[in-house]
């Protein structure tokens, strides 16, 4: 392709996809300047891409020590570099109220293209990510490896929830990360939106996930700094939330360590528009809840114990919902390991998943149980030793609804699995051995099929990762013990 100047070739990028014009071209060639270096004025390229455009004038502002050779660095520049296409705050909200009054799902495509456009959402990263389904006795599974952002340390997550952080932003999804310069622990967000919207009387912010693990994963975070917290309003909030932004699912991570997700320190939820393998899980017992004749109600053919409302009335089923929670905070039954309370510690909560079908609001209520023991410190009711080589993390919400999140280190690790499985020299790691070992003796191994395999046998390890997180088993013991304790929530 023909060259051209480099710098003309992001400002005309920048014009196409922004509110300058041509007018303002002078201007937009100073500004990065000041940002890269004057020496970019000269330089040339034969990309098109704006991405790939950026990506040289990072190189060149590295070259002329406008920025370290660090990632951290790297990606402020680039941010800065980006954020010339991204309109004001004030700009972006307008435009979505303006659209929403008109069309909700127009509103919320549109801002989900601008966030990709403006390299907020990590599209290149996420392209790099492995995906596959797998089967398994609860359905389909879904598997993702992250290649896109690195894994944490649930004790680390533990850590951090309790300690009170005096920096600013407060935490990764406060709104002050809006336009944030970033800096070498924290990442930059100069190109970073937030919709302000009203969720039942509290302020709240709607924004895209930047390393999405399923079709427009998107979060809602409080404007207020708060801890997680599951109550009454958590369900309300929720199915208010599948009316606002239609065609989304939205769930919130539990409110405890172990069984939470990643950040504790700060109420949120995350959603988007994707089916999970758990939605299509079907009831195997019917239930009805006395005092809620409109709500319908049963158990979920699930690894993890789920109690699926549904209905339209809306009241009912945060009422019911509610009311099981309340049941759920205190519940023992020493026959099946499940205890609410030890050495004054909390363990009961709820991991809740909403979203709409036709005029029904479906309500899943994920029962979470985060007791250790000396066997288990890790967690009675979170992934097992003989599986925490592949999943050690927390089972959060998405992996509770049958997309497991993989960390990167898989990637090299099962190739030498693969070399192993194929009998071939390998530097297998000592934690994926005798799993490896016992896939090579159930399995007639060859080149052909050693991928799919292998995508399965890690399918098997994620539907046993998720078992263990169930509290009540699907055995007929797991599920009388289920029945006790809806009977103890109050059936018709
Ligand atoms: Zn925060």
């Amino acid at each position: 392709m023909a060259e051209q100047k480099l710098v003309e070739a992001f400002i005309t990028q920048v014009i196409a996809n922004s509110d300058y014009t041509d007018l303002d071209r002078i201007y937009l060639r100073n500004q990065i300047l000041s940002m890269v270096g004057d020496s970019a004025v000269s330089a040339v390229t034969s990309k098109r891409d704006l991405l790939d455009l950026k990506d040289e004038l990072v190189q060149i502002a590295q070259a002329n020590g406008n920025c370290k050779g660090d990632s951290a660095e790297r990606a402020i520049i680039g941010a800065d570099l980006m954020a010339l296409l991204t309109p004001r705050p004030s700009v972006v909200n307008k435009r979505f109220w303006q659209t929403y009054q008109k069309s909700a799902s127009k509103a919320i495509n549109n801002f989900y293209e601008l966030s990709k456009r403006c390299d907020y959402i990590k599209t290149r990263a996420i392209a790099k990510n492995s995906y596959f389904v797998t089967p398994s006795k609860y359905g389909k599974l879904e598997i993702t490896i992250n290649l896109a952002k690195p894994e944490k340390d649930p004790k680390k997550i533990a850590q951090a929830a309790k300690t009170q952080s005096t920096g600013y932003p407060l935490c990764q999804l406060c709104l002050e990360n809006e336009g944030y310069e970033g800096r070498a622990d924290y990442p930059a967000r100069r190109n970073h939106r937030v919709i302000r919207f009203k969720l039942n009387d509290e302020l709240w912010g709607f924004q895209y996930s930047p390393y999405a693990y399923f079709n427009e994963h998107c979060i809602f975070l409080s404007a207020k700094h708060e801890p997680m917290t599951i109550a009454r309003s958590t369900f309300n909030n929720l199915l208010t939330i599948v009316d606002q932004f239609p065609g989304y699912f939205v769930g919130s991570n539990a409110d405890l360590p172990i069984v939470g997700g990643s950040i504790l320190s700060h109420e949120h939820y995350q959603g988007g528009k994707h089916r999970f393998p758990m939605d299509e899980a079907p009831i195997t017992t019917k239930l009805q809840f006395a005092g809620f004749p409109t709500v319908k109600a049963g158990l979920v053919k699930w690894p993890m114990s789920v109690i699926r409302l549904r209905g339209i009335d809306k009241e009912a089923l945060v009422s019911l919902a509610a009311k099981i929670l309340t049941a759920w905070r205190t519940y023992s039954d020493e026959t099946v390991n499940v205890r609410a309370v030890s050495a004054g510690e909390k363990h009961h909560t709820i991991t809740p998943i909403a979203r709409k079908e036709g005029s029904d609001y479906v309500l899943d209520l994920v029962l979470r149980d985060n007791q250790t023991s000396a066997a288990f410190p890790a967690g009675i009711f979170h992934p097992h030793p003989d599986v925490q080589h592949i999943k050690k993390e927390n089972i959060g919400l998405i992996e509770v609804l049958g997309l497991a999140i993989l960390p990167p280190r898989l990637v090299p690790e099962m190739n030498e699995v693969k070399k192993y499985l194929l009998g071939q020299p390998n530097a297998i790691k000592q934690i994926h051995l005798q799993w490896a070992q016992e896939i090579k003796e159930r399995q007639p191994i060859q080149a052909a099929n050693v991928n799919q395999i292998l995508q399965d046998e890690l399918g098997q390890v994620f539907a046993r990762v998720l078992e263990d997180a169930g509290v009540f088993k699907q055995t007929p013991a797991g599920q009388a013990a289920f029945m006790r304790f809806v009977n103890e929530v109050g059936l018709a």
